[in-house]
């Protein structure tokens, strides 16, 4: 829709966890009339194709997490390598070990997850539960990840000197963009309860 067109009205910008400048906003369409020409494709058609794009784009989505996540695992790493506390670096305190371990293996089983709904979309099928799994599982792994991260930077991972905590302010929306989480687990059990052979390991 052109946004010159007569009707369309920016009501306001809505501010989305810390982001001001105008990425969301609230929009008022009084009888707006778009021109025929502007049609993408067929009449009618649009919930269904707008579907169809939901798949590739909720796995473009996980890839992007992933690339964060990864920095955000490389960021803990340095910072447990250098920082010296209470008679060590932390990297050789258990608790941060366990944060370095679980994150490892978070990111490598969503890295994993995100190729294997890549290769069943590839296959030419429609992957709704292998989507749905990466997409709710992946936002989790990008949360957990950085917060870690974050905390492996004590008051620093808090602050904007790194990218650590709009990284995190981002992640919060993973769970509900695209679809909240408890829509995606209902898809992956509804599924899988008609017909558990269908799982992606079967
Ligand atoms: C940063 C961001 C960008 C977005 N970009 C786009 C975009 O480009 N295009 C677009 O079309 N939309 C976009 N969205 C919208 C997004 O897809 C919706 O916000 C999302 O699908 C949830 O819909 P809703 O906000 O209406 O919440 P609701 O449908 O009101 O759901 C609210 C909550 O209720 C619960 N819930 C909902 N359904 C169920 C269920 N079946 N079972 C159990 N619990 C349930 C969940 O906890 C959910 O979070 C964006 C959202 C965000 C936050």
């Amino acid at each position: 829709m052109p946004t010159d067109a007569p009707g369309y009205e920016i009501v306001r910008v809505v501010p989305t966890m810390g982001h001001t400048g105008g990425a969301h906003c609230e929009i008022r369409l009084t009888n707006v009339r778009v021109p025929k020409e502007n049609l993408l494709g067929k009449r009618g058609p649009g919930f269904v194709i707008a579907q169809k794009r939901l798949g590739p784009g909720r796995i473009f989505h996980c890839m992007r997490w992933l690339g964060q996540a990864q920095r955000a695992f490389e960021l803990m790493c340095q910072r447990a390598n250098t920082r010296w506390a209470h008679g060590s670096l932390l990297s050789e305190k258990g608790e941060i070990q366990r944060f370095v371990a679980e994150s490892a293996a978070e990111i490598q089983a969503a890295r994993l997850m995100t190729l294997d709904a890549a290769m069943a979309m590839d296959a030419g099928t429609e992957a709704r539960v292998e989507i749905s799994l990466v997409k709710f599982w992946g936002a989790a792994m990008l949360h957990n990840v950085i917060d870690r991260a974050i905390q492996v930077h004590g008051a620093l991972g808090v602050t904007s000197d790194t990218p650590l905590e709009r990284m995190y302010r981002e992640a919060r929306y993973a769970r509900i963009y695209d679809g909240p989480d408890e829509v995606h687990r209902m898809v992956v059990a509804r599924r899988l309860l008609k017909d558990p052979g269908s799982a992606p390991w079967a």
